[in-house]
């Protein structure tokens, strides 16, 4: 594998991407390897197959977002960037919100920028529940490390941590638990907690500002405003991608899209790749394509202290700690815009109003569990590619989100806070002391108690040796076709155990390598 040098900010990164104003009609292109999806996943497939001198085209469905075109506000970006302007969640035991990006980069747009490596026994794991013994940890090393030079990922800096991510350490310390910077792809962080909304500072080192612009240099065509409906295909051969380009002002489908390859690489995101399978004459023989679809369910309390914190200062989740990992539990700081958090103060009117004067003393605190015990659907719903996303939140891990819950509230006073907010319905809305941890403790929480959210999704295309089961292989290629592949979180078969950006993105070059030796 060759050096990668890290990428170059661009005052003009979307320079040369096609938007809906060139089409002046149909589009029809033809190349080696069309990918869909400018996600982690595809911009990765697109940069490193280009670069190894394949003709790519990449398309995506989003728009290509410049920094000033970012506001700091919550519901704008939602409806600007979000799948179904974020309200998107799931059917079943819980109502999960989870959200998708719909944007040139997918959700590294609106993602915090946690890269972190999944350990070594993560892969044992896979292997013994999946076969996929040909990964290995080791397998990955090289890239896991191609992409971390390319993004100049590294842990969050002290100067940029702020109050909110001090608070946490300290907690951690106290407790005697490890914790540690993030690592993540913002080596131009500035602290701004804005990364939800866009980074107007163009510190984070997102898909569109990064891999994308890398593979425009090396050749690729990139189409915005593009949405792929299904794989075209002769017996077990896809032959390309059929769509529409789609107006961003009126939502129209405007102009057929047809572009024809050698090789099609799906990248479209877990919940929209098993939707075009299901849709497509090809890939989905076995009818897998969306079943066991994956969260990491999470919860956050918010702890309120007697001193200024200034929460909306310091990277958006810059803290957090592995402590708990191997038992299937992360913590981390977090940070979302202020209309978000409000909505965690209890009490309406005047008393509602008296809450929100602590938040410039406020800090919310966020764990998630492995989701090993619990399993979800994509189907396409009647009309259109939005999923139906079911999801069955199972026994044994709202037990352990419980466990991870209590320890939110431990670290919080161990932290110094006076006051913690744990967000379960029907439970006492405030608590202070020991005495409130430990009646929390014995509590038996319910699957529909706390205030949960999946961001992180996975396994509804998910990979294995078994052909009956799974969806592609170890090398993310669709089980009896011979040129259609999977590179996005959809593959991840079961718990990545840390945030799953980064495995994505090392995955999605080990593809694109095996690929580039293939055609
Ligand atoms: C608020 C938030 C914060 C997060 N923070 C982190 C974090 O800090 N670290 C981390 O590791 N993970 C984080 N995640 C999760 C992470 O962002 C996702 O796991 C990751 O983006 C998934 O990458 P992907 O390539 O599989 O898909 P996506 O990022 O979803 O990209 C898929 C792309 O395909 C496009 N697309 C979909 N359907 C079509 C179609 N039919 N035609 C054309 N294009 C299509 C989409 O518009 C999208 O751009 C976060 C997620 C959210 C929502
Ligand atoms: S914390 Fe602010 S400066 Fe840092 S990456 Fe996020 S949005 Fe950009």
């Amino acid at each position: 594998m060759k050096k990668v040098s890290r990428y170059e900010p661009s005052d003009h990164p979307h320079e040369s991407v096609k938007v809906f104003a060139d089409y002046q009609g149909d589009i029809v292109d033809r190349c080696d390897v069309v990918v869909v999806g400018s996600g982690p996943g595809g911009a990765v497939v697109a940069k490193e197959l280009a670069e190894a001198g394949f003709d790519i085209v990449l398309l995506e469905e989003g728009l290509a977002w410049d920094a000033p075109d970012f506001v700091p506000d919550a519901g704008a970006a939602m409806v600007r960037m979000l799948r179904e302007g974020g309200m998107r969640a799931t059917r079943g035991n819980v109502f999960m919100p989870t959200m998708q990006a719909i944007a040139l980069g997918g959700g590294s747009v609106v993602n915090s920028a946690i890269c972190a490596r999944s350990p070594a026994w993560v892969f044992d794991r896979w292997a013994s529940l999946h076969g996929t013994e040909l990964l290995t940890g080791a397998s990955l090393d090289g890239h896991y490390q191609r992409v971390e030079s390319f993004l100049g990922v590294e842990p969050t800096l002290e100067k940029v941590l702020g109050e909110r991510n001090l608070a946490f350490k300290r907690g951690c310390d106290a407790l005697g638990m490890s914790s540690a910077p993030c690592p993540r792809n913002a080596p131009g962080c500035k602290g701004s907690a804005e990364c939800f909304t866009g980074c107007r500072n163009r510190g984070k080192a997102s898909m569109d500002v990064s891999y994308v612009p890398a593979a425009i240099r090396a050749g690729a065509r990139v189409y915005t405003s593009v949405r792929v409906d299904t794989v075209m295909a002769s017996g077990r051969r896809a032959r390309g991608v059929q769509g529409k380009a789609v107006d961003p002002r009126s939502k129209k489908a405007v102009y057929d899209v047809r572009v024809q390859a050698r090789v099609v690489v799906l990248s479209a995101g877990c919940m929209a790749t098993p939707v075009i399978l299901q849709r497509s004459e090809i890939g989905n023989e076995n009818g897998q394509a969306g079943r066991h679809l994956r969260f990491h369910p999470g919860t956050a309390v918010l702890a309120v202290f007697p001193d200024l914190i200034r929460p909306w200062e310091g990277a958006t989740q810059g803290y957090h700690s592995l402590h708990e990992l191997e038992d299937g539990l992360k913590y981390e700081v977090l940070w979302s815009p202020p209309p978000i958090i409000a909505t965690r103060f209890p009490g309406m009117g005047v008393q509602f109003k008296d809450q929100l004067a602590r938040f410039e003393r406020s800090a919310p605190f966020d764990a998630y569990v492995d989701g090993a015990d619990s399993e979800g659907s994509v189907t396409g719903r009647p009309f259109g590619l939005e999923p139906d996303i079911r999801f069955t939140f199972g026994a044994k891990d709202v037990k352990k989100l419980h466990r991870g819950l209590c320890r939110l509230v431990e670290i919080s006073l161990a932290a110094g806070a006076v006051e913690v907010l744990p967000g379960l319905f029907g439970y006492k809305p405030v608590l202070r002391s020991q005495a409130d941890l430990d009646e929390l403790r014995a509590y038996r929480m319910k699957p529909t108690d706390p205030v949960i959210a999946g961001t992180h999704a996975f396994g509804s295309t998910r990979m294995g040796n078994n052909v009956k089961t799974s969806v592609v292989d170890v090398d993310g290629r669709c089980h009896q076709t011979d040129n259609l592949y999977i590179a996005d979180s959809g593959v991840i078969p079961s718990s990545p155990a840390v945030n799953p950006m980064l495995t994505i993105m090392a995955l999605a070059s080990r593809t694109a390598h095996i690929l580039a030796a293939r055609i």
